[in-house]
């Protein structure tokens, strides 16, 4: 799989960069906060779907960056999503799909996933308000840095991670207008798409179309040719993909600055963001 840092980082980029596209094209823009937020959520969704590697729960091992976020609890969690992933690719497998005895690349690597997933934060953002924004961005964040962060977090452990996270997230509830942020699901289906493209560039693929089959298959594998696909963790992604992110996505963010806006559009007026009087 790619490593973490590249998935969150392409997480960041896409909405960073999308963010910009939509200014300048549309003229909607995105107040600074509700950018750190979404930006934040998108980073960190662009690691939940290997939230179905499990690992040794009570030994505290293995598992995927999502699901030693929160040490024994998402390791918990992370059993349960794989199992139950197994579960349905057992259950709607044909002929054709391979035998399967881990439920790692299934069901949360297709795009109905991040579709339901979006859909489904979008409804609990719109139920319950602003507790519902900062439980997504609680945990998120923590993906985020977790994944961003990599050898930091590793090092200092779950706990940690754990701790900043809840402190960003009691500063953001000071912070944050009380209405609002009603991209906070688009922002997690478009961080797990982000992470399904990512995983399709290495040359497993991914189940993207799932259920709908293809070559006999409904867990038809989605890849990019052999000839440009890339090496998980390899040198390519280390040196070049993993710090050529980073530069566009300080690039990106940099077009968030109003003043940037305004000379792009020529009119001065990238600010107020919609939905201002
Ligand atoms: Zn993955």
């Amino acid at each position: 799989m790619v490593m973490g840092p590249t998935h969150a980082t392409s997480g960041a980029v896409v909405w960073l960069s999308g963010g910009g596209i939509v200014t300048t094209v549309l003229g909607y823009s995105q107040q600074p906060a509700e950018l750190a937020v979404y930006t934040a959520v998108c980073a960190g969704a662009a690691l939940l779907p290997d939230l179905d590697v499990s690992g040794r729960v009570f030994r505290m091992r293995g598992g995927a960056t999502a699901a030693r976020v929160f040490g024994i609890v998402s390791l918990f969690l992370a059993e349960c999503v794989e199992k139950m992933s197994l579960g349905v690719y057992l259950l709607t497998r044909t002929k054709r799909d391979p035998h399967r005895r881990n439920g790692h690349r299934t069901l949360t690597h297709t795009l109905i996933f991040a579709v339901l997933l979006g859909v489904g934060v979008s409804l609990l953002v719109a139920r319950f308000g602003r507790p519902a924004v900062l439980g997504v961005l609680f945990f998120t964040l923590a993906l985020a840095i977790r994944g961003v962060m990599a050898e930091w977090a590793r090092k200092r452990g779950w706990l940690v991670t754990t701790t900043v996270s809840a402190a960003v997230t009691l500063l953001a509830a000071s912070a944050l207008p009380a209405e609002g942020y009603p991209l906070v699901g688009v922002a997690i289906g478009v961080g797990c798409v982000v992470h399904l493209l990512g995983d399709m560039i290495t040359h497993h693929g991914c189940p993207l179309l799932w259920p709908i089959p293809i070559r006999g298959r409904t867990w038809y594998q989605v890849t990019v040719p052999s000839a440009v696909s890339v090496r998980a963790g390899g040198t390519f992604e280390k040196l070049v993909l993993l710090p050529g992110l980073t530069v566009v996505a300080c690039v990106a963010a940099a077009w968030q600055v109003p003043e940037i806006q305004d000379l792009l559009t020529g009119s001065g007026t990238s600010r107020p963001a919609a939905g201002d009087p």
